[in-house]
C-alpha cells in the first residue's frame, strides 16, 4: 500500500543504525517540535521554521514509526493536520469530512511511483490509463465553505483537520466568495474546500502600511522608532491567514483576501463522476478556481503540466509552491480511499529551490537558550521562493569561514522546498577586506565563549549568569532528574523570572518571601501556594548528585553527577579539585600535568572533555557566585552511595528494549545500589544483557557474545533477591 511500500525500504536501515532508547526519544523531540511549528504556523501565523524543514520533520518521524512501530506516540504527528483551535477567540466548527493534507513529492520519480502505487492498489494493468487533474498549488490558508439550499451558511479553517474556526463573518467580505450558487444541478448540502489567499502585491503593501502605521504611532507618541520591532507577515500566506483569522470581522473586510476552489467536503449529491466534472461544476456556480487547472491522460502528461506550471511561476500574481495531482475517477478515489491524514489518490509535486543574489549588510551573533552563538546574516531584503528574506543563519564560524563572507559581501542566497533560506554562494570573496572576527565574548553577558576540540559551535560558558539560557537553566534545576521541584512547572518559572524574582537557582529558596507577592497572581491560591512553598523547603538538604547535575554544567549528566559524587562525597571538595585542575589560557589541562588533573580523570566513568568542563565552569567569577549563593541555601549532606550484596556486584549490566515496570534511569540507579555498573553498549566487558520487548542488534551481539541475557522479569527477582 502506499506509503508502507517506498518507506519498508528505510525501515529496518534506520532500525540498524540507531536504538530504540534513542528513536524514543528522537520522537518524543520530533512530536514537540512539529507540535510547536504547527501552533506557530496555523494558530499564530508567525513560523519559525520554512515549510521545507516541517516537511523533513515529519518525513523523519514518519520513517521512524516504520521502523519502531511500538514506540509510535499516541499523540503522534502523522496522526494531526495542523492544530487544535483550542484558545481561539474565533468559535469552533466540527467539520463534517475531516479536511485532509497531501502527501509530498519532489522528484518526477516519486511521481512515477505514485502512479505506480495508485495501479497496484486497483490492480490496473500497465497498459490502463490513469487519468489525473493538475493544479497549481496556492499557498494560502484552507477554508470549507458549506452551502444549503445553495446559500452559504457556514465558513471553516481547516484547524486540526476535524475541528476548525468559524470565519464565516470574515469571509462575507472576500468578493471571489460567493453567498449564493446559482446554476445547474446545485445539491442541497455541498462544502466547497479552497483556498484563501493574498496576491503578493497586496502582501507586500500589507507590510508597508503595517511599517508606516508604526512610525506614525512611535512619532505621536515621541518614542524612537525601531523598524526591527515591528511585527510585519513573513509571507503571504501568513498574511492571508493573519486577516482572516480575525475576531472582529471588520479588519478581514480591509485586507484583500482571494479565494479558489479545488475540491469538497460533505454533499448530498456530487454532481459529476470525475474529479474535473465536478471541479468545473462548482466554477459554473460561481466560484473560482485555479485557471491553470487541467486534465492530464498520461504520466507525460502530469510532468509536462508540471513543468509548464513550474516556468510559468513568477509571472502569476500570488505564490504558488507546487502542482497537485488527483487521481480523476472519483469511483477510483472512493476504493483508494485515506492513509492515516492524507489521501491515497491526491500528491503534492513541489517546486525546488529558487537563488537570489543580495548584499549581506551585518553579521550579529545571537546567544541560543543552550549558550551555543548563532552568527545571523542581516541582509539586503531580498525575495526568494516568494518570500522576503532578511536574515539568514550563518550556522557557526566553520561556515563563515568556509564561505568566507564578512559585512559587505554580495551573496548568493537559496531557498529550498526542502531547507531553510542559506547562503549557498559569496560573490565578493575576492575583495581584499578583513575576515569577519567571531566574538570570543558572549554578545548577552560577556562570558567567555568557547569552542570544545573537536566541536563547531562556539558556546558562551555563562550557563546561569547568561541571562539568554538563565530560563532553561531553572527549568532543568527543578527538573525531575535534578531537584525535582514539584509545583514548578515552566510556566510559572518564565512568569517568576519575567518578574526578576528568579535570578538564580538560589532565589528559588527565597520564593517564601514573596508569598503575597505570588498569592496576587493570576491562578494562585493559599493552598497551591503553599504547596509551592513546601515543594522548595523540602529540598534544602538535596541529594548532592542531584544538585551538580541540576547546574546544567557541559557534561555533566546524572550518571557522571554521581560518579563524581562517589568520589568526593561533598561539592565543595569537588570544586577544590576541579579548580586546581583548570588549565589556564593557551595551556593544555593534561600538558599541566597536575596531580589533581590526574585525579579528576582516573575517577571512573570521568574523561578529560568532564574535567575541562568543570574547569570552565568554576573558572567563571559568575559561576562561583552562583554556586556559593546556592550552597548558603541549600546544605547537601555527605554523599553515600549505599549498596547491597548481591549477585550482579562488580559486574557490567546492559539494559536494552523497552522496559515495563521502570525507566531507563530507574533501572540503571538499581543496577549501581547493587554495585554493578550500568554500561550503554554490549561489549566483550558486559556481563548480563537485560532485555525488553524490541530489543534488536544488541541482543543478537549478546549472543554472538556469549554473554547472559534475562528479561525484566528476571532482573526484578535479582533486585528483591538482594534485599
Ligand atoms: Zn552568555
Amino acid at each position: 500500500m502506499t506509503s508502507t511500500e517506498t518507506r519498508s525500504e528505510i525501515g529496518p536501515e534506520i532500525a540498524s543504525a540507531i536504538g530504540e532508547a534513542e528513536a524514543a526519544n528522537e520522537l518524543m523531540r520530533l512530536a514537540r517540535q512539529i507540535k510547536r511549528a504547527n501552533r506557530l504556523y496555523h494558530a499564530e501565523d508567525a513560523p519559525e521554521i520554512s515549510d521545507a524543514e516541517y516537511d523533513a520533520l515529519v518525513r523523519r518521524n514518519a520513517e521512524l514509526e516504520l521502523a519502531f512501530p511500538h514506540l509510535a506516540r499516541s499523540d503522534s504527528p502523522s496522526n494531526q493536520v495542523g492544530h487544535e483551535v483550542a484558545g481561539s477567540p474565533l468559535s469552533k466548527v466540527t467539520h463534517e469530512v475531516r479536511m485532509m493534507s497531501l502527501d509530498n513529492a519532489f522528484t518526477d520519480e516519486e511521481v512515477a511511483e505514485f502512479v505506480g502505487r495508485v495501479r497496484r492498489f486497483l490492480s490496473l494493468s500497465a497498459e490502463e490509463p490513469v487519468a489525473m487533474t493538475a493544479e497549481d498549488k496556492i499557498d494560502g490558508l484552507s477554508c470549507s465553505l458549506r452551502y444549503e439550499k445553495g446559500r452559504l451558511v457556514r465558513a471553516a479553517t481547516r484547524g486540526d483537520g476535524m475541528v476548525g474556526e468559524d470565519v464565516t463573518a470574515n469571509v462575507a467580505h472576500i468578493a471571489d466568495v460567493v453567498q449564493e450558487l446559482k446554476g445547474e444541478d446545485v445539491p442541497e448540502v455541498f462544502e466547497v474546500r479552497g483556498e484563501v489567499y493574498m496576491e503578493k502585491a497586496a502582501f507586500a503593501a500589507l507590510n508597508e502600511a503595517l511599517m508606516a502605521e508604526a512610525r506614525a504611532h512611535a512619532e505621536a507618541r515621541g518614542e524612537v522608532f525601531d523598524e526591527g520591532k515591528v511585527r510585519q507577515f513573513a509571507n503571504p500566506r501568513n498574511a492571508a491567514a493573519g486577516s482572516l483569522r480575525q475576531k472582529d470581522a471588520a479588519v478581514t473586510a480591509k485586507r484583500p483576501l482571494r479565494f479558489w476552489a479545488h475540491g469538497w467536503g460533505a454533499a448530498s449529491h456530487v454532481p459529476g463522476a470525475s474529479q474535473h466534472e465536478v471541479i468545473r461544476r462548482i466554477e459554473s456556480w460561481g466560484l473560482p478556481v485555479s485557471p491553470q487547472f487541467r486534465l492530464c491522460h498520461t504520466l507525460e502528461e502530469v510532468l509536462e503540466a508540471y513543468r509548464v506550471i513550474r516556468d510559468g511561476r513568477p509571472g502569476l500574481p500570488f505564490e504558488i509552491d507546487g502542482v497537485v495531482y488527483k487521481v480523476d475517477r472519483l469511483d477510483w478515489q472512493q476504493r483508494l480511499g485515506f492513509v492515516a491524514k492524507a489521501p491515497r489518490w491526491a500528491m503534492a509535486h513541489k517546486f525546488p529551490a529558487e537563488r537570489a543574489e543580495t548584499v549581506l549588510e551585518s553579521i550579529d551573533v545571537q546567544v541560543g537558550r543552550t549558550g551555543k552563538l548563532t552568527p545571523v546574516g542581516r541582509l539586503k531584503p531580498v525575495l526568494v521562493g516568494g518570500v522576503t528574506v532578511t536574515n539568514v543563519t550563518l550556522h557557526n564560524r566553520d561556515e563563515i569561514a568556509r564561505l568566507g563572507v564578512r559585512p559587505g559581501d554580495r551573496v548568493v542566497l537559496q531557498r529550498a522546498g526542502d531547507v531553510i533560506p542559506q547562503v549557498v554562494d559569496n560573490l565578493t570573496r575576492a575583495e581584499e577586506r578583513a575576515a569577519f572576527h567571531f566574538p570570543d565574548h558572549c554578545p548577552e553577558c560577556g562570558s567567555e565563549a568557547v569552542a570544545e576540540e573537536g566541536e563547531v559551535d562556539v558556546r558562551c560558558t555563562g550557563g546561569l549568569i547568561c541571562p539568554a539560557q538563565r530560563t532553561e537553566r531553572l527549568k532543568h534545576f527543578v527538573s525531575r532528574g535534578a531537584l525535582d521541584i514539584d509545583g514548578l512547572g515552566e510556566r510559572t518559572i518564565d512568569e517568576f523570572f519575567a518578574r526578576g524574582w528568579l535570578e538564580s537557582p538560589a532565589d528559588i529558596f527565597r520564593l517564601r518571601k514573596r508569598r503575597d507577592e505570588i498569592l496576587a497572581l493570576d491562578g494562585w491560591k493559599d493552598k497551591s501556594v503553599d504547596n509551592l512553598l513546601a515543594a522548595v523547603e523540602n529540598k534544602r538538604a538535596p541529594d548532592a548528585a542531584r544538585l551538580l547535575f541540576g547546574l546544567g554544567i557541559r557534561h555533566v549528566g546524572a550518571v557522571t553527577a554521581r560518579d563524581l559524587m562517589k568520589r568526593f562525597e561533598t561539592l565543595p571538595a569537588l570544586r577544590v579539585l576541579a579548580e586546581q585542575a583548570h588549565a589556564k589560557e593557551g595551556e593544555e589541562a593534561a600538558a599541566l600535568g597536575s596531580e589533581a588533573y590526574a585525579e579528576l580523570v582516573s575517577i571512573d566513568g570521568i574523561g578529560p572533555a568532564v574535567v575541562e568542563a568543570l574547569g570552565d565552569f568554576f573558572h567563571e567569577e559568575h559561576n562561583r557566585q552562583v554556586w556559593d549563593d546556592l550552597l548558603s541555601e541549600v546544605a547537601p549532606p555527605p554523599y553515600v552511595v549505599e549498596t547491597v550484596e548481591s549477585v550482579v556486584a562488580g559486574k557490567t549490566v546492559v539494559f536494552t528494549g523497552k522496559l515495563e515496570t521502570m525507566s531507563r534511569d530507574e533501572a540503571k540507579a538499581q543496577a549501581e545500589r547493587l554495585g554493578a555498573k550500568a554500561a550503554g553498549s554490549i561489549s566483550a566487558k558486559t556481563d548480563l544483557l537485560v532485555a525488553g520487548p524490541g530489543a534488536g542488534s544488541k541482543l543478537k551481539k549478546a549472543a554472538e557474545l556469549g554473554i547472559e541475557v534475562i528479561d525484566e522479569a528476571g532482573w526484578a527477582e535479582i533486585v528483591r533477591s538482594a534485599g
